[in-house]
């Protein structure tokens, strides 16, 4: 009789606490914070940049680094813009998946025109905005 009275008094204890931890799980994932996807430090949603680490594009899916639409890293050409995803890197040259960085020495695999600041991809021979040479 008696352990089971303390098993009821117990229940509604273990329960919020249950419900807190799951409360705190959903809080960072539908809103608060997001882990960089580089260093796994929780940053804030919409970074453009994490404040951790440096990288640009630190949340969400690798993107295609022409067209920005999202990309795997399983795949061999953008679905979109049709952009080869396998490039060598200028870095360490070897081969490597095409985002904003390179998979073996994380060299950045985008530059910025010094004439209008667009980020590109580093194979650009021109600014995709300005065409001036890079
Ligand atoms: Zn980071
Ligand atoms: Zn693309
Ligand atoms: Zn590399
Ligand atoms: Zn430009």
């Amino acid at each position: 009789m008696v352990s089971a009275t303390k098993t009821k008094l117990l229940e509604p204890v273990k329960l919020n606490e249950n419900f807190y931890t799951l409360f705190k799980l959903v809080i960072t994932m539908l809103g608060y914070k997001h882990p960089c996807k580089y260093c796994n430090q929780l940053i804030p949603p919409n970074s453009n940049v994490c404040p951790f680490c440096g990288r640009v594009n630190p949340l969400g899916p690798y993107r295609c680094p022409k067209c920005r639409a999202p990309t795997e890293t399983t795949w061999k050409a953008c679905s979109r813009c049709g952009l080869a995803l396998e490039i060598t890197c200028p870095s360490c040259k070897r081969i490597t998946f095409f985002a904003d960085y390179c998979q073996h020495c994380d060299a950045p695999l985008w530059i910025e025109c010094k004439n209008c600041h667009t980020v590109q991809p580093i194979t650009s021979k021109k600014c995709v905005n300005c065409g001036k040479k890079l």
